[in-house]
C-alpha cells in the first residue's frame, strides 16, 4: 500500500501536543519534504514553546503511517543491487557488528542473556547476538517481517512495542536503534523498556542528532528529518530529558551511532540537488560507495566530530 499525500483526505494528518510536556501547537521550526522516496507533501516540524522539543505537528495519522513504511522502504529492502550486491551486504554486517561493538561495551551477553530489540527490522543484528553469544533474543517490529530468514529462530512480537506482551523484568538489555525518532509515544516506550528490564539491565538507543554538523549544513535537506515517517527530531539536551522523565539512569552518551554518519553526508548532498524529487537508489549505490572511500581521511574521526547521530546508553535503577 502506499499513500498518494497529492489526493490524500485532511484526516490523514493529526495535531500531536508536545511529546516532552503535553502543550499543544509550537512555532514554526523547519519544513520538509519526503526526500528520500520524492512522495508529493510538505511536512510541518514546530518547536515547543514551553520545553523547546521540536517534533513534527501535524503528523501523519498512525493509520496512514503504516504506508510509508511499504516493501520499498529503505531499512527494510530486499533490492538486488547487482555487482554491488557483496558490498551491500557488507556494510549491513558491518552496521549489525558496530551495533554489536558499542553494546558489548557495557553488557557482557552470553548464553544466559536475554536481550529485545525494538524496531528489530528484518532481525539481523539479534540473529548475530544469538549466533555469537547464544543469546536468548526477541524482537518488536510495527511491520510483520516474521517471514524473514533472520527471525527465525527469534520470538517476534508485531506491534507496538507498548502493547506487546511482555513480561516485566525480563531483559538484560533492550536496545532502539533508530526506532524513538520514529515513535508515536516515545515516554510510553522508555517507561515500556524501564518495565521489562532487570534490575541494573541496560536499554541502548540510537537516534539521529539535530544539533549536529549535518543539520547544520543540510537544515531543511537534513536526512535525519525523514519526513513524515520521524516524529521527534532529538538534540542531546531533549534525549537526556526524556530519559530522566522515564526513571532510566544515564549511563553513558556517545556523539556517534552504529549507523554510519556518511549515510547523512551523501544524502544530505544529493537530496540539495533533488529537490524534493527522490533518491534513485540503485543509481545512487555506485556514486556513494566512491564517496565513501574518497571521505575516508575524514571518516576516521567520526567518533569525535558529532556529524549526525548519537546514542544514550541508561541502566534501570537497582
Ligand atoms: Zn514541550
Amino acid at each position: 500500500m502506499s499513500v498518494a499525500l497529492s489526493t490524500a483526505a485532511p484526516s490523514l494528518f493529526e495535531d500531536v501536543a508536545c511529546y516532552g510536556c503535553g502543550r499543544p501547537g509550537g512555532r514554526a521550526f523547519i519544513d520538509a519534504q519526503d526526500d528520500l522516496t520524492g512522495k508529493a507533501g510538505t511536512f510541518h516540524f514546530v518547536i515547543c514553546e514551553t520545553c523547546g522539543l521540536a517534533f513534527q505537528n501535524p503528523r501523519v495519522s498512525l493509520d496512514h503511517i503504516r504506508g510509508f513504511y511499504d516493501d520499498d522502504y529503505i531499512a527494510h529492502r530486499k533490492t538486488n543491487w547487482g555487482l554491488l550486491n557483496a558490498a551491500f551486504n557488507r556494510a549491513m554486517n558491518q552496521l549489525d557488528a558496530a551495533k554489536d561493538r558499542i553494546v558489548s561495551r557495557y553488557v557482557g551477553l552470553n548464553a544466559s542473556s536475554a536481550v529485545l530489540d525494538v524496531g528489530c527490522g528484518v532481525g539481523t543484528f539479534l540473529q548475530r547476538l544469538r549466533q555469537r553469544y547464544g543469546a536468548a533474543v526477541t524482537g518488536v517490529d510495527f511491520k510483520n517481517l516474521a517471514s524473514y530468514p533472520a527471525l527465525q529462530g527469534t520470538e517476534f512480537h508485531c506491534g507496538l512495542f507498548y502493547e506487546a506482551a511482555l513480561a516485566d523484568r525480563r531483559f538484560d538489555l533492550v536496545t532502539m536503534w533508530h526506532f524513538l525518532e520514529h515513535d508515536y509515544d516515545p515516554l510510553h516506550s522508555l517507561r515500556t523498556a524501564h518495565r521489562v528490564l532487570k534490575r541494573g539491565g541496560h536499554l541502548v538507543i540510537e537516534v539521529p542528532r539535530l544539533d549536529s554538523f549535518t543539520f547544520w549544513l543540510f537544515r531543511d535537506r537534513w536526512p535525519g528529518l525523514q519526513a513524515p515517517q520521524h516524529t521527534v527530531l532529538y538534540d542531546r539536551t531533549h534525549l537526556l530529558q526524556f530519559m530522566e522523565r522515564a526513571g532510566l539512569e544515564v549511563v553513558d552518551y556517545l556523539p556517534y551511532g552504529a549507523f554510519p554518519a556518511y549515510f547523512y553526508l551523501f544524502t544530505g548532498t544529493a537530496f540539495l540537488m533533488l529537490k524534493g524529487r527522490g533518491l534513485n537508489l540503485k543509481r545512487a549505490i555506485y556514486p556513494y560507495f566512491l564517496g565513501r572511500v574518497l571521505m575516508a581521511p575524514v571518516l576516521a574521526f567520526e567518533k569525535h566530530l558529532n556529524l549526525a547521530m548519537q546514542t544514550v546508553v541508561c541502566r534501570r535503577p537497582q
